[in-house]
C-alpha cells in the first residue's frame, strides 16, 4: 500500500485508472473525508456493507458500512486521523463475526479503508494492547446492559441484554445514533435527555442517570446507568461507554417503600453506593423545597449551611469509601422560609448478599431545639466557667457532702496545688490550724441542714507560704425538687479589708493614745453636736468625771465673756463645715482661776467627703498670753525709748549705723533717706581725735556688755556735737552694737564756763594772795622784831590757812592751764631717789599721824620736769595719808626696769570702788561714799597728777580694794622722747 505521499502525487489521468484498480480489488476499499463521510467505496465494498455505492457515500462510515463498525476500528480511525501515518487492525465484525484486516491510509483531505475478510486473526503484535481491547460479546452473559459509543453517540458495540430486550439484532443498532434505537425513539424527550447526556460525556464527565426506557412496545423499564468518557492517551475522549441495569424491579419496590417513606414523619433520603442522592422523601422535599434533580448527586450540598459544608462533605466521603454508617449534625436551611435548623443527619448503607452496598438509607432527625438547648446550657456552663475564672476569689463546687470537685484557676494559681492536691478535701492543707476546726464545724452543720454559711479564714499561700484571710461563703444548688445537687463556694480575699481594720484599729488606739499623751485637752464630737470623747487632761483641769465632760454641763466652765463668741463660731462651724479656731478662758476647776487657751476645731471627713466627726484640741496658752503681754510691754518701752526726744539711739553694724531713732538723726542732722542709702557712717562721723577712743571701746564691747565715754560726732552740715555715749552689745546679736547718745553740749558749755571761771578766779586771787602772803610775812618779821611773841601762833596759823589757799589757787590755775593747754615743762635730770627723799622727809614733817616708808631705789635720774614731778608724788602721798584716816603707815615703793621706773604709792585706808577708779582721775571728780565726802578736797589732785604723767609718757594705775587700801602705780620711760 502507498503512503500519504505517493497518493498526492496521483493526476487526474491516473485518477481513472486508480479507480479501475479498486473496483477490481477484492478487498473493500472505501475513501472518507476529515468528518468521516464516506466519498468512495469500491464494489467489494458493496459487498461487504450490503449496500449500494450510492446508499453508502454520502453517508458516515458508521451509517453506511454498519456490519464493518466495530470499537477497534473506531478507535484505529481516530489514531490515522492523528497521526496521518498508516496503521492497520484486525477484528472481528460484531455482526458478521468473520475476521477482517483493515489497513488504513491518511490521504488527502481524507483516509483510505481497505477491508480484507480473513479466517482467523493472525497471530501477530496487536495493534491495541488486549486491555484496551473492547469484547462485548464476552460480556453477553451479564445482566447488564453495556456499549460503547462513539463521542457523537454512534453505536460501535453493544451487547445482547438490551439487544434482546427490545428484540433487535445488532447490525441493526451498531453505527446508529444510540438515540434512535428502540429504546429512547419511543418519546422525543428521552432521545433530547439522551443526547444532552452524551453531549456532557462527551466532555470527559461521568453522567449517572436513571431513565423510563422502552425497548419495545408495552414495555417500559426502569434503568439506571452512567454514560463514561473513555480517554485516550493524549487525554481526548476517544468513546463513550454506557451501562446500565433494569432496576424496574427494585423501583416499584422503592416506589411502595417511598410511598411508605413519604408517609412517615421523618426526612429520609436515599443514596446509590457512590453517594449521589435518589431519592427524597416528600417531607423533605418540602423542607428543602428542592425538586430530585436538584438534590441529585451532590446537589443536596446547596441545602446545608455553608459553615457545615465542607465537614458534612468530608464524613459522607468517607461513609461512602468506609461503608461505616454515617451520622453526621449539621444545619439545613428551610428552603421556604430560608433560615437554617439543626438536624443530625444519619445514613446506614443497606448490603446484599454479599456485602456489596446496594444503597445508603438516611434520615435527618431535626434537632434545632435539642441544639438551641444544648447551647443554652453550653453557654450557660460557658458562662458560669468564665464568671467563675474572672472572678477575683477562688471558686469551688462541691458534692452535696461537700467532697470539691471543682476549683477555678485563680484557687490553683493561689495554692500552687494541682487539682488533684486540692480536691475532695485536699484543700484543708492550706487552711490555717487556728481555723480550720471552726470551718469544719461550721461545714459539717451547712452540709447537714442545707443552710449558706460565711466564715472568715486564713488561707495559706502556696507559693509565698503566707496566710491570707479568706471570707468563705458557700451556698447549695437545688434542683427542680429542691434536692441540693451541689454546693457553690466562694473565698474572697479580704487581707486588705483586715489590714486596713486592724490598722483602724491600731489608728484609734494611737488616737487615744495620743490624744491622752498630749498636753492638750482632746475632745471629738458627734456631727450632731454631742461630745463623744474628752481625754483625762480635759477631766483632770475640769476637775471632774467623763460622763460629766461628756454632757453640757461643762460649758459654765467657760469665762462668761468668751461663751456667746464660741458658740457663735461653733454654729457657724457646724453649717458651713469649716475648721475654727479662737482664744477663751477656760476656769480651772481646782484653784479657780481662769486660764486662756487656744481652741481648734476641726471636722473629720470620710471618702465621700461627709463629715463623721469634729475634733478639738484646747491649748493652754495662758505661759504664751502672758509672754505676750510682756512682750507688748517690753516692746512698748522699747518704743518709748526708741522715741525718746532726749537720748538718740543707733544701732551699728560693721562701720556702718543701720538704724536709728528720730532723736539721733535730729542731734547729727541726717534723715531717714540718708539712713536707709547707707550714709550714716560712725567711722566717717566720728572727728580723727576720738577714732582711737571709739574703736577701744569697739573691742571692750566684746568683754563688757557695756561701755560709756564721750566723744564728739561730726554732724551732716560738718559741726560737731560732744556727745557722752554708752555702747551696749546684744547678746544675741554680738555683731550688731547699740549706741545711746546724750547730747553733751549743755555740759561741754558749761564745764567751758566753769574752767573760764575757774581760770579767771584763781587769776584775780592769785595777786592779792601773793600780796596777804607777803603781808604776812612781812608782820610777822616786824612783830618778831617788835618782840610781840604772843601774836606768833597767830600769824604761824594764818601763813598755813594762806599756804593753803595758796595751793588751791594754783591748782586751779594748773587745771585752767591743762584746760587751755598752756601749762608749761621744764625738761632737766631729775635725780628721782633724791626727789622722792626730799618729798618723803617735806611730807613726813606736815603728816605727822602717819609713817611714810619709802623702799627701794631708782638710781637713775630723768629727764622731766622736777617741780612737775614732785607736784605727782606730793599729791599721791597726800591722798594716801588723806584717805588712810586711821592706818598708821603709808609706803612708797621704787623698783626699775631697763626702760621705765616704777614707783607705787599704797595705803591702807578706805580704798575705791572699782566702778569709781576710772572717774576719779577725771576733773573735780570725787568719790562719793560718806566717809570720803567726810574727807576735804575739790577733785583736782589726781587729774593734774595724769595730766603731768601724761605729759612726762608715762602711766598711772590704781589698784585698790574697799576698806583695804589702794596702790597708785606711776611708771615712767627712762628715755624720754622731746
Ligand atoms: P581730792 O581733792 O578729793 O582728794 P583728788 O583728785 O586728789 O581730789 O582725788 C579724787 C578722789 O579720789 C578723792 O575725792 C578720793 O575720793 C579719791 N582718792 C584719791 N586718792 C585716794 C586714796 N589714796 N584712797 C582713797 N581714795 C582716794
Amino acid at each position: 500500500m502507498s503512503n500519504a505521499k505517493q497518493t498526492k502525487r496521483l493526476t487526474p489521468g491516473s485518477r481513472e485508472t486508480l479507480l479501475t484498480i479498486l473496483e477490481t480489488l477484492p478487498d473493500a476499499f472505501f475513501v472518507v473525508d476529515d468528518a468521516g463521510t464516506i466519498v468512495y467505496a469500491n464494489a467489494s465494498a458493496q459487498a461487504m456493507s450490503g449496500a449500494t455505492p450510492e446508499d453508502v457515500c454520502g453517508k458516515s462510515l458508521w451509517c453506511g458500512a454498519s456490519h464493518l463498525v466495530s470499537t477497534a476500528l473506531y478507535q484505529v480511525i481516530q489514531k490515522a486521523k492523528q497521526t496521518q501515518e498508516p496503521t492497520e487492525v484486525e477484528y472481528a465484525s460484531p455482526v458478521t463475526r468473520h475476521w477482517l484486516h483493515v489497513q488504513l491510509a491518511p490521504t488527502v483531505g481524507g483516509l483510505m479503508l481497505q477491508f480484507h475478510e480473513m479466517r482467523a486473526p493472525a497471530p501477530r503484535q496487536e495493534t491495541f494492547p488486549r486491555g484496551e481491547r473492547l469484547c462485548i460479546g464476552d460480556l453477553d452473559g451479564l445482566p447488564t446492559w453495556i456499549g460503547i459509543l462513539t463521542p457523537e453517540g454512534i453505536v460501535l458495540d453493544i451487547n445482547a441484554v438490551p439487544l434482546d430486550d427490545a428484540q433487535v439484532r445488532r447490525e441493526e443498532v451498531i453505527g446508529k445514533p444510540l438515540a434512535e434505537a428502540p429504546w429512547w425513539s419511543f418519546a422525543p424527550a428521552s432521545q433530547e435527555w439522551l443526547r444532552a447526556a452524551i453531549a456532557r460525556a462527551s466532555t470527559g464527565e461521568t453522567v449517572h442517570f436513571e431513565v423510563l426506557l422502552r425497548p419495545r412496545g408495552g414495555i417500559v423499564l426502569s434503568f439506571e446507568g452512567t454514560i463514561t468518557p473513555h480517554m485516550d492517551a493524549d487525554h481526548h475522549v476517544e468513546y463513550l461507554v454506557i451501562a446500565g441495569i433494569d432496576i424496574t424491579a427494585r423501583k416499584q419496590a422503592d416506589e411502595a417503600i417511598h410511598t411508605l417513606i413519604d408517609a412517615i414523619p421523618q426526612l429520609v433520603w436515599i443514596a446509590r453506593p457512590d453517594g449521589s442522592i435518589t431519592y427524597n422523601n416528600q417531607r423533605l422535599i418540602d423542607y428543602l423545597a428542592m425538586t430530585l434533580e436538584q438534590v441529585e448527586g451532590a446537589g443536596w450540598l446547596a441545602g446545608v449551611h455553608s459553615d457545615d459544608r465542607h465537614r458534612v462533605w468530608e464524613a459522607w466521603q468517607t461513609a461512602i469509601q468506609t461503608g461505616v454508617p454515617y451520622e453526621v449534625e449539621q444545619r439545613l436551611q428551610d428552603g421556604t422560609s430560608g433560615a437554617y435548623r439543626w438536624f443530625l443527619v444519619r445514613g446506614v448503607p443497606q448490603r446484599n448478599a454479599q456485602g456489596t452496598i446496594l444503597h445508603w438509607v438516611g434520615t435527618c432527625t431535626d434537632i434545632d431545639e435539642q441544639k438551641r438547648v444544648e447551647q443554652q446550657l453550653n453557654e450557660s456552663r460557658e458562662n458560669w466557667r468564665v464568671l467563675a475564672e474572672t472572678v477575683p476569689q477562688l471558686v469551688w463546687t462541691s458534692l452535696p457532702d461537700g467532697f470539691v470537685t471543682y476549683f477555678n484557676q485563680r484557687s490553683f494559681e493561689y495554692t500552687h496545688a494541682a487539682f488533684e492536691q486540692l480536691q475532695g478535701y485536699g484543700w484543708y492543707q492550706f487552711v490555717h490550724p487556728e481555723d480550720a476546726e471552726r470551718l469544719v464545724a461550721l461545714r459539717r452543720h451547712a452540709f447537714a441542714t442545707g443552710e449558706t454559711y460565711e466564715v472568715a479564714n486564713r488561707v495559706r499561700n502556696g507559693q509565698t507560704g503566707a496566710y491570707r484571710w479568706f471570707l468563705t461563703r458557700a451556698m447549695p444548688v437545688r434542683d427542680g425538687i429542691g434536692q441540693i445537687v451541689k454546693w457553690v463556694g466562694t473565698c474572697t480575699d479580704i487581707e486588705d479589708q483586715k489590714q486596713a481594720e486592724q490598722k483602724l484599729k491600731e489608728s484609734r488606739e494611737n488616737f487615744r493614745v495620743l490624744a491622752e499623751t498630749l498636753p492638750h485637752l482632746v475632745w471629738t464630737m458627734q456631727p450632731d453636736g454631742r461630745l463623744d470623747y474628752v481625754n483625762q487632761r480635759a477631766c483632770d483641769y475640769i476637775g471632774a468625771s467623763p460622763e460629766y465632760m461628756l454632757g453640757d454641763e461643762w460649758w459654765q466652765f467657760v469665762h462668761p465673756d468668751d461663751y456667746e463668741r464660741i458658740q457663735a463660731l461653733r454654729r457657724h462651724s457646724r453649717e458651713t463645715g469649716e475648721p475654727y479656731e479662737i482664744e477663751y478662758r477656760l476656769k480651772d476647776g481646782q484653784t479657780g482661776a481662769y486660764r486662756w487657751f487656744l481652741g481648734r476645731t476641726l471636722p473629720v471627713r470620710d471618702d465621700t467627703g461627709q463629715i463623721i466627726k469634729w475634733l478639738g484640741t484646747s491649748t493652754d496658752i495662758e505661759g504664751q498670753k502672758r509672754i505676750e503681754e510682756s512682750l507688748r510691754q517690753s516692746q512698748e518701752r522699747v518704743s518709748v525709748l526708741m522715741n525718746s526726744t532726749m537720748i538718740g539711739i543707733n544701732i551699728i553694724e560693721k562701720e556702718q549705723i543701720v538704724d536709728a531713732n528720730d532723736t539721733f538723726l535730729r542731734m547729727t542732722g541726717y534723715t531717714c533717706e540718708d539712713l536707709r542709702a547707707g550714709r550714716m557712717n560712725w567711722m566717717r562721723m566720728t572727728p580723727p581725735e576720738y577714732l582711737a577712743r571709739t574703736r577701744q571701746v569697739h573691742q571692750e564691747l566684746a568683754t563688757q556688755q557695756s561701755v560709756t565715754y564721750e566723744k564728739e560726732y561730726i554732724c551732716k552740715d560738718g559741726s560737731r556735737l560732744p556727745v557722752v555715749v554708752c555702747g551696749v552689745v546684744l547678746k544675741h546679736h554680738p555683731r550688731q552694737a547699740i549706741a545711746f547718745v546724750l547730747d553733751n553740749s549743755a555740759r561741754k558749755e558749761l564745764d567751758q564756763r566753769k574752767d573760764a571761771f575757774i581760770s579767771m578766779a584763781s587769776h584775780e586771787l592769785r595777786n592779792p594772795l601773793t600780796a596777804l602772803k607777803l603781808q604776812t610775812s612781812l608782820l610777822h618779821r616786824q612783830l618778831a622784831r617788835q618782840g610781840i611773841p604772843a601774836s606768833a601762833p597767830a600769824l604761824s596759823s594764818m601763813e598755813t590757812q594762806i599756804n593753803t589757799v595758796t595751793r588751791l589757787v594754783e591748782e586751779w590755775l594748773d587745771v585752767s592751764k591743762f584746760q587751755a593747754g598752756r601749762l608749761e615743762y621744764v625738761r632737766e635730770r631729775v635725780n628721782l631717789d633724791e626727789l622722792l627723799r626730799e618729798i618723803v622727809d617735806t611730807m613726813q614733817q606736815t603728816h605727822p599721824s602717819h609713817r611714810i616708808l619709802l623702799r627701794g631705789a631708782v638710781q637713775t635720774s630723768l629727764m622731766a620736769d622736777r617741780d612737775r614731778l614732785g607736784q605727782v608724788f606730793t599729791n599721791l602721798l597726800s591722798n594716801a595719808i588723806k584717805y588712810s584716816p586711821g592706818a598708821e603707815t603709808v609706803e612708797m615703793d621704787l623698783s626699775t626696769s631697763e626702760e621705765t621706773v616704777t614707783v607705787r604709792v599704797c595705803d591702807h585706808g578706805l580704798g575705791i570702788p572699782r566702778e569709781q577708779r576710772d572717774k576719779i582721775f577725771e576733773r573735780f571728780y570725787r568719790a562719793s561714799g560718806p566717809r570720803q565726802k567726810a574727807i576735804p578736797g575739790l577733785g583736782m589732785g589726781l587729774y593734774i597728777v595724769a595730766e603731768i604723767v601724761k605729759r612726762h609718757r608715762g602711766t598711772i594705775t590704781v589698784d585698790s580694794t574697799v576698806g583695804k587700801g589702794s596702790t597708785f602705780t606711776v611708771t615712767l620711760p627712762k628715755k624720754r622722747d622731746a
